[in-house]
């Protein structure tokens, strides 16, 4: 498997994001669409191929410490690392996330 053959995007729930006035200006419809067409223009034209996790997947919430999968619900938005009360690994929010939304790409093949 080359991991580097596939982009894994999540499909962020972008209406309920810009309620949050904090994100509402860093984030909008238009920027997000033009982002997954360029994307997806990109990943075609080198032959890549683009998938997208759906957007109820917990990205930021699943613990990616390998066949731990615990959920942490208690996770507020802003918090930027949390600690896994299951396997105590560290996370950086962000890191987190990207590594689940990988997994859960590469899985859906
Ligand atoms: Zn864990």
């Amino acid at each position: 498997m080359r991991e580097n053959q596939t982009l894994c995007i999540e499909d962020l729930h972008i209406r309920n994001m810009v309620k949050n006035r904090a994100m509402a200006r860093v984030i909008s419809d238009a920027a997000w669409h033009e982002l997954r067409s360029l994307l997806a223009y990109k990943a075609d034209w080198y032959g890549r191929r683009l998938v997208t996790v759906d957007r109820w997947y917990p990205s930021s919430k699943l613990c990616s410490t390998t066949g731990c999968d615990y959920i942490n619900d208690t996770v507020p938005l802003g918090v930027r690392s949390w600690t896994c009360p299951a396997c105590r690994a560290v996370h950086d929010r962000d890191v987190n996330a990207a590594k689940n939304i990988l997994a859960a790409g590469l899985a859906e093949r």
